[in-house]
């Protein structure tokens, strides 16, 4: 998959685009990513990349040109021809439909996404009616620009790629993810898929930490009961601190008994 960055800050995504499994998807050749310097698109002198908002107000606004010219650029396919291609260009934006686990799952099945981050008041609004596909937000927040943003969804989807997570079960097992039964299944039969729900508490040793313990059916091999606890304590998390997603779920016969008993 490749993965283009346009911002005004290239040296931000150093840290972001350097750890872990972004990393590792790098260099094993699962994910390309480059970083485009908005201000190379800039030809004046001071590499101007923004301007005073018609109509008046506070702030500036990035121009179109350089974020037009710098996609133009990159060979990205035509705004027609991009869905065929299995290619998205993207605008970060507070005023875009919320990223979650579905669009993840999506954009993680293109061949390229483009990733334009704003900064100031803003981005000039052609670059969102004429140039984006979609425009995105990562949360009901304003930030100072679209770096972080881009960061959170390349960390999200490059974990997506298959053969990026050493075990990919696991990523077919957590929290928000819904996937068909069997796909998810090559888990050990003690595990539960998440089915869109927040994932079950994980525990590792020490058994016992400053007299602070671990469920005792986690260790008593009986996968069965492995499995039902750990379906419980996801259903009473989810209750407890996302009940907005059990709305949108449909719970098993087992799921409404294993609530109905939580107490
Ligand atoms: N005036 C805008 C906020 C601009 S913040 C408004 O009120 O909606 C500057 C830039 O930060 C935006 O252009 C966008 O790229 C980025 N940004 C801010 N909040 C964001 C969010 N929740 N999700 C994604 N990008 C965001």
């Amino acid at each position: 998959m490749k993965i283009d960055i346009v911002t005004i800050f290239p040296d931000f995504f150093r840290g972001p685009l350097e750890h872990g499994i972004i990393r590792r998807a790098r260099e094993a050749g699962l994910a390309t990513i480059e970083v485009h310097d908005l201000r190379a698109f800039a030809h004046d002198r001071h590499k101007t990349v923004d301007d005073r908002p018609f109509g008046g107000g506070a702030g500036m606004v990035l121009k179109p040109e350089p974020i037009f010219e710098c996609i133009e650029a990159m060979g990205v396919a035509s705004r027609e021809e991009r869905r065929n291609a299995g290619q998205s260009v993207i605008l970060l934006s507070a005023q875009g439909k919320r990223f979650d686990q579905s669009v993840a799952n999506e954009l993680a099945a293109l061949e390229r996404i483009v990733l334009i981050c704003g900064r100031y008041e803003g981005v000039d609004e052609r670059v969102g009616q004429y140039l984006a596909d979609r425009e995105l937000s990562i949360g009901d927040y304003v930030l100072s620009g679209g770096e972080l943003g881009a960061a959170v969804i390349v960390d999200c989807i490059t974990r997506l790629i298959p053969g990026a997570v050493g075990n990919q079960a696991s990523t077919q097992q957590e929290s928000f993810t819904t996937f068909s039964q069997g796909q998810a299944g090559d888990g050990p039969s003690s595990t539960c898929s998440s089915g869109g729900l927040l994932d079950y508490p994980h525990y590792t040793r020490p058994a016992d930490f400053r007299g602070m313990g671990v469920p005792e059916v986690l260790a008593s091999g009986n996968h069965e009961e492995i499995r039902r606890w750990r379906r419980r304590s996801a259903l009473e998390k989810t209750l407890r601190n996302r009940p907005d997603l059990l709305e949108s779920v449909v719970l098993s016969e087992e799921d409404k008994k294993l609530l109905g008993n939580s107490d």
